[in-house]
């Protein structure tokens, strides 16, 4: 499941179309990733439309276009956008192709567990009004955290902080690094964190969000080997701190890596 960098990186790839219109659409209409969808329209729409702008909040993307067309991605399990040659062949699971006259803007999903929300108006659709603010925004405070924490009093923070509709964007490994970096197991429950832990977890959210978005999503490569990513998927692999050997555990539904000496139970 892309997590919020992979997310990005994938974004970008379509920013070589930026200023650029769409001048046909190709796209397998009778896939899942499209239920819901007026294709009709969009099909009609979107040619002669130039491609703006793009946004990620989380693992959700957003193509603005002219003539009031927005896209909306989502990659599921197992989807990746690309771009091709102008004239290229798309493949079975190349889905949708947006050609324009320099290249092709490719969203191809072998596993179809991914979305494409196609949206005509002239305001952004109302399912990306609702997501919650990005993680690395002013929006995102320590307050509405712990509220949402409180809400959550009972449940394990390592399955809180996979909770999309506040923590947007935050996988697996994030949560993982975030809870090691505060220094907190993940069997903790969430309400029960005092000021200066839940500000910890706060000042990690956004330093492991930030520090994704800045390493991984540039070209895909892994943080540094200060991070706890770089161990957590060693056999017998180990704290970058001290050298102590991590825990595993299925906590919170997910598999779960932490130092037992940096976050004691
Ligand atoms: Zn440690």
């Amino acid at each position: 499941m892309p997590e919020l960098a992979e997310v990005e990186f994938f974004r970008r790839r379509w920013d070589v179309g930026v200023g650029q219109k769409v001048v046909d659409v190709a796209l397998h209409a009778d896939k899942r990733i499209f239920r819901g969808n007026d294709l009709a329209t969009f099909q009609r729409v979107l040619p002669g439309a130039k491609l703006v702008g793009s946004e990620a909040r989380g693992k959700q993307m957003l193509f603005r276009f002219s003539h009031d067309v927005w896209l909306g991605v989502h990659l599921g399990m197992t989807g990746e956008l690309r771009h091709e040659p102008q004239e290229f062949s798309p493949g079975k699971h190349d889905h949708l192709v947006l050609r324009q006259s320099r290249q092709s803007l490719v969203f191809s999903d072998p596993r179809l567990f991914g979305r494409v929300l196609f949206h005509h108006g002239p305001h952004a659709p109302e399912w990306w009004s609702r997501l919650p603010p990005a993680l690395t925004s002013d929006e995102f405070t320590l307050d509405r955290m712990m509220a949402f924490l409180k809400r959550r009093s009972r449940s394990p923070l390592k399955g809180v902080l996979l909770q999309q509709e506040f923590f947007i964007g935050i996988g697996n490994w994030m949560a993982d690094e975030i809870l090691w970096r505060a220094k907190i197991h993940p069997r903790r429950a969430a309400g029960c964190l005092d000021g200066a832990e839940a500000r910890e977890v706060w000042k990690a959210i956004r330093f492991v969000c930030a520090g994704a978005l800045r390493i991984v999503s540039k070209d895909y490569s892994d943080p540094p080997p200060s991070w706890l990513f770089r161990h957590r998927w060693e056999k017998g692999g180990r704290c970058p701190k001290d050298g102590t050997e991590l825990g595993r555990e299925t906590i919170g539904g997910r598999t779960t890596a932490w130092c037992p000496q940096c976050q004691p139970e």
